[in-house]
Formats: structure tokens, sequence, C-alpha cells
């Protein structure tokens, strides 16, 4: 990856731009097979998943429509609360659909089980999970991901889409975010 400003407040890449852009190809593969002869819904959840899902949806030989949610989860800071506010919602009528959730991260998994709960009452035909990053405590909901890029360690990460102050989304791979950068706040 080429020196750019913003690294500096990275201890560590994790996942580099080429490693992402291939594992969303192999996932893309197995959701072509799964979705075999059906209209796909992509559904991303602003504004982490804009990266991977431009990336995902460009990969996948498939015809694909795509919404967009945006959620808060109240809490402060780097901690999810699982008291989630619909900030913007689909202008898709869910209603016998298959729907895929394009997530960017799973941390305590409380956002994405409350937004299954929530599309889950619209009835769509099929509802699955594609996640690009998934932390350790995810294993303690019960969250079936049915795509999933990596599991990364119990790290606060940036970039491809992530994160800090509305801050590195644009960063082209994921890492680490230095501890100078939240100890400041800047
Ligand atoms: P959860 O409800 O699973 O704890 O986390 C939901 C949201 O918190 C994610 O969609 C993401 O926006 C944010 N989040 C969780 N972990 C991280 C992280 O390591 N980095 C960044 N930038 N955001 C995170
Ligand atoms: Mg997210
Ligand atoms: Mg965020």
């Amino acid at each position: 990856m080429e020196p750019r400003d913003i690294d500096g407040d990275l201890t560590e890449i994790l996942i580099e731009e080429a490693e992402i852009r291939a594992r969303l190809a192999e996932m893309s593969r197995q959701i072509e097979a799964d979705y075999a002869g059906k209209d796909l819904l992509l559904v991303g959840v602003l504004k982490g998943a804009v990266m991977v899902m431009a990336d995902l949806a460009r990969e996948l030989v498939h015809p694909v429509t795509m919404d967009w949610m945006a959620v808060s989860s109240y809490g402060s800071g780097t901690q999810s609360s699982g008291v989630v506010r619909i900030l913007k919602d689909l202008d898709t009528d869910l209603h016998g659909r298959h729907v895929l959730i394009v997530e960017d991260i799973i941390d305590s998994g409380l956002t994405l089980s409350w937004l299954m709960a929530n599309l889950n009452s619209r009835g769509p035909a099929s509802l699955e999970i594609c996640a690009l990053l998934r932390k350790p405590d995810a294993a303690r909901v019960e969250i079936d991901v049915k795509y999933l890029g990596f599991d990364i360690p119990n790290q606060f990460v940036v970039g491809y889409g992530l994160d800090y102050a509305e801050k590195y989304r644009n960063l082209r791979s994921v890492g680490v975010l230095a501890p100078h950068v939240y100890s400041t706040g800047e």
C-alpha cells in the first residue's frame, strides 16, 4: 500500500485491499450459486457498508437491486448499546423478496440481531447476512452470518468504510487505529 498521511494514525494494517477484493470475489461466487435463478435485493447498512456494497455488487455476475438503511445504535464512543433507531428506512417493500443484508462489521452483534428481527417482520422470502468482518464477541449472540469475509481480533479497526469520528472511511485497507488517536479525541 502506498504511504498516505492518515496511515500514521494506524498501528497496523490488518487486511490489505487486494485481500479484501479476493475474498469478496470468493463470497460472490458462493452468493451467485445460492441465489441462482432468483432476484436478489442487497440491503446495505449506512455508512460503513458503502465500500463492501460497492465492491461486492460489482463483483457479482447476478442481477441485483440495492437499497440502504441507516441505523444508529445508541451508545458512547466505541461501544454499541443494542438500542437501535432507524435514521433512514428502506424504499423497498421486502414482502416476498430474497434479501441479503450487507454489513461492514459485527462486533457485539446487537445491531444486526435487531435488524434481522425488524426486517424479518416485513415478510421477506428469505433473509441472510453478508459481513466483511467479525470480532470475537459476536460469538455470544445467535447470529447466523451466511457470508463472512474475515474473523479479526478484538481491536478497533478503521478503513474500507469503517470510521472513527467519521474519519478513515476512505482508507483502502482495514487497519488498527492507534490509541493516541482516541486519547486526544482527534
Ligand atoms: P455491534 O452492534 O455488532 O456491536 O456493532 C455495530 C456497529 O458498530 C458496526 O456496524 C460498526 O458501525 C460499529 N463497529 C463495531 N466495531 C467496530 C470497529 O472495530 N471499528 C469501527 N470503525 N466500527 C465498529
Ligand atoms: Mg455497520
Ligand atoms: Mg461508525
